[in-house]
């Protein structure tokens, strides 16, 4: 089961070990499952030749998914001893990705609700109402699938506002993955559905100004919830 960056989770493989086509793909999604779960702790050295054993596959695709964890921030690879999980991102850090998401997505939301094609309104509002109803838990599984929200909707704007280096600057920071591993102990909340709710009624009415103004106000209220679940740095 491939599983896109959104939703990085994969279930543990069967017994027996995988087929070698699958391998690459599930190795990467169990070992980011784990590290999104706390289950390698923040900081921890992973060791490939017990993953490769437990998982029951070779060193060459936990190398390989290692390397793929590695873009996405969630491991370091130590000089000629392996690879450590990186540690959870401290107050400094958010406060400085948060300022840099204020700074492209207030303007992508804005350009969204100039340019966005019917389909792309239409993909928008259906974001929203399909997680409208939805239970906000704080277990990892609702909390999956609304990081997995929070990433999709934030994305579609980017893409409605029509500026791929700016979407690909935004996909690079794997925000939703650092924050995933902040605050999925905790609620996830309402209050961020309301919020997306608002930055998508202002872009569906083609307010440029209000979809900008909306989305600054879900970024700061998003980085004051977090902040709190961070250490200082
Ligand atoms: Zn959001």
């Amino acid at each position: 089961m491939v599983k896109s960056m959104s939703s990085p989770i994969a279930q543990p493989p069967t017994a027996g070990g995988m087929s070698s086509r699958m391998v690459a793909v599930d190795v990467y999604g169990y070992l980011a499952a784990a590290i999104l779960r706390n289950e390698i702790p923040p900081a921890s050295r992973v060791n490939i030749n017990a993953v490769a054993v437990s998982l029951g596959v070779s060193a060459t695709p936990v190398r390989e998914a290692l390397a793929r964890l590695e873009s996405d921030g969630l491991v370091t690879q130590l000089h000629l001893k392996g690879y450590r999980t990186t540690e959870l991102l401290n107050q400094r850090e958010i406060r400085e990705l948060w300022q840099f998401r204020m700074l492209i997505e207030p303007y992508s939301a804005g350009n969204a609700a100039t340019l966005a094609t019917p389909a792309q309104l239409e993909a928008l509002q259906h974001e929203i109402d399909s997680f409208a109803s939805a239970p906000v838990g704080s277990d990892f599984d609702s909390y999956q699938d609304f990081s997995a929200h929070d990433a999709r909707l934030h994305a579609l704007i980017l893409a409605a506002s029509g500026n791929d280096v700016i979407t690909r600057a935004f996909e690079r920071t794997h925000c939703h993955l650092h924050a995933f591993r902040l605050a999925y102990t905790g609620s996830a909340g309402r209050a961020t559905v309301d919020e997306h709710a608002a930055i998508v009624d202002h872009i569906v009415s083609r307010d440029t100004a209000g979809a900008g103004a909306a989305m600054m106000t879900h970024l700061a209220h998003s980085r004051d919830r977090l902040l709190p679940l961070a250490k200082q740095g």
